[in-house]
């Protein structure tokens, strides 16, 4: 396929514009004036549609291939969301409307949706209330790491600089923590996965702020420690942080709330049904347990006594904004919608679903990959392709194979304890077939590996192009060039 600048002609066109019948005047300054005429694709309309079809056609999405990309929790969005998300009534709102009085009207919907919305995920994650501000996950992070900081300060307890992550947390984590004022220090995990209790207490004294716990955590476990970890955190004045980014194992079986979590995200796009990838579009709602409600930022959706709905910002101790106006609307609608498609019986189906998913492929391929912590797991399940080094294959080397297969690879290299991680995420949309299938694949990969691994070094041979320079394409990208 060529670019765009090459399949053009001189004087083509896909409209005509007429003539203008006003004189041409220019009134910018000559020295910022283009010295020749810009280099435009001369196109035709059918050229030019065919061209961007055909570059999507290259695009490899969920709604083409199965998508276990660990951790990012890619399943399928219900197309009814995205026309819900495109009513005017809704998509074409000015964050300026007035909220009440002179066409109020117009915004009381989309207060109700924040507000609705607001309440039920209080619900589900058992808190008292959630910000519906963070723009993306580790924006979340960072808002709960400042509320953390905030109740310390206001208490008096000024000295408390310290929060502990464990090594099994997202790599987010630490990075929110420092960028909230902390310094963050490591946890080890014990040998089933969980936070090594005994060096919990060790670390813990008047200098810690709190533990950012990751649930599941990263190995696509669900750590029975997390109760007793809270209990420790709170015995010595910290607070704890859940990064529960990956609902989908949780949702209507567990109110981590209860567990004894203070403060928590999830990730809107990715249990509540919001496409995303390559960056966005993304929402990541915090909840508070009752003690951290001051601090919670601005704007806040309030109900009052008449059913309508208002803005407050009246909230002395809050950490301020974190966003500008009202979060990632749509992304809140989106979540709305899928919501009360799915109703409360359906959210423990989910959880249910993507956890028998996942570990139904971590017993059909147990036998081909190595399985570092072989237990039960959530939503998802993290192999170790170590072995496959005395062959000189390494993880992305069977993500590349995987691509011929025609499938989106899973994560590889994450999370970092784990050497040359593979973490299948198989989410609970995918059905028996799809899955069988994908593990056939899998199979075949590891098999190939043994025979021929000259052969999956090769992959991918189905792309327009093979093996790139994976750090150049990421710093440098020649976002035009293909093939
Ligand atoms: C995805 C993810 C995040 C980060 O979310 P973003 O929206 O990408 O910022 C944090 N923690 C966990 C466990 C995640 O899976």
């Amino acid at each position: 396929m060529d670019l765009i600048f090459k399949i053009g002609s001189p004087g083509r066109r896909g409209s005509t514009v007429p003539a203008a019948d006003v004189p041409e005047k220019v009134s910018l300054p000559g020295g910022l004036l283009r010295g020749r005429k810009a280099e435009l694709p001369e196109t035709s309309e059918l050229q030019t549609i065919r061209h961007f079809t055909l570059l999507s056609r290259k695009n490899i999405g969920l709604d083409s291939t199965f998508y276990p990309l660990g951790s990012c929790t890619m399943k399928y969005n219900p197309k009814f969301h995205e026309t819900v998300c495109a009513m005017p009534e809704f998509s074409e709102l000015h964050p300026l409307l007035p909220q009440l009085r002179h066409g109020g009207a117009l915004t009381q919907g989309a207060l109700a949706v924040i507000y609705e919305t607001e309440r039920m995920l209080s619900e589900i994650l058992g808190f008292s209330q959630c910000t519906m501000q963070p723009l993306a996950g580790a924006h979340g992070e960072l808002t709960g790491a400042m509320m953390i900081a905030a109740y310390h300060a206001d208490r008096g307890d000024r000295g408390r600089k310290i929060m502990l992550i464990p090594d099994s947390a997202h790599g987010t984590n630490p990075a929110s923590a420092t960028m909230a004022g902390f310094t963050a220090k490591t946890i080890r995990s014990a040998a089933d996965g969980g936070v090594d209790l005994a060096e919990l207490k060790n670390s813990l004294n008047e200098k810690v702020a709190g533990l950012m716990i990751t649930c599941p955590n990263t190995l696509g476990l669900f750590d029975p420690g997390i109760g007793e970890a809270c209990r420790l955190v709170h015995e010595a004045g910290g607070l704890v942080y859940c990064d529960g980014a990956n609902l989908n194992a949780l949702i209507g079986i567990i109110r981590p709330g209860e567990l004894g979590v203070d403060v928590m995200h999830v990730n809107l796009h990715k249990t509540f049904a919001s496409p995303h990838g390559a960056g966005g579009p993304g929402s990541g709602p915090v909840g508070v347990a009752e003690k951290l409600v001051p601090y919670l930022p601005i704007s806040r959706v309030d109900k009052r006594d008449d059913g309508t709905y208002a803005l407050k910002y009246d909230f002395p101790k809050s950490i301020g904004y974190i966003a500008p106006f009202y979060g990632n609307f749509g992304v809140i609608l989106r979540a709305y919608a899928y919501l009360l498609t799915v109703g409360s019986e359906g959210l423990e189906k989910i959880a249910l679903y993507s956890i028998l998913n996942a570990n139904y492929v971590r017993q059909k391929l147990k036998g081909s990959f190595d399985l570092p912590y072989d237990r039960t797991c959530m939503h998802e399940c993290v192999f170790s392709a170590e072995k496959a080094l005395q062959k000189g294959i390494h993880a992305a080397d069977i993500a590349k194979a995987l691509i011929d297969k025609g499938y989106h690879p899973p994560t590889i290299c994450f999370p970092l304890i784990v050497k040359e991680a593979l973490m299948i995420e198989p989410t609970e949309t995918e059905d028996k077939d799809t899955l069988d299938r994908f593990i056939g694949a899998m199979i075949e990969i590891a098999e190939t590996i043994q025979s021929d691994p000259a052969k999956i070094k090769a992959c991918p041979a189905s792309t327009p192009v093979s093996r790139i320079d994976e750090t150049a394409a990421a710093r440098k990208p020649i976002t035009a060039c293909i093939g």
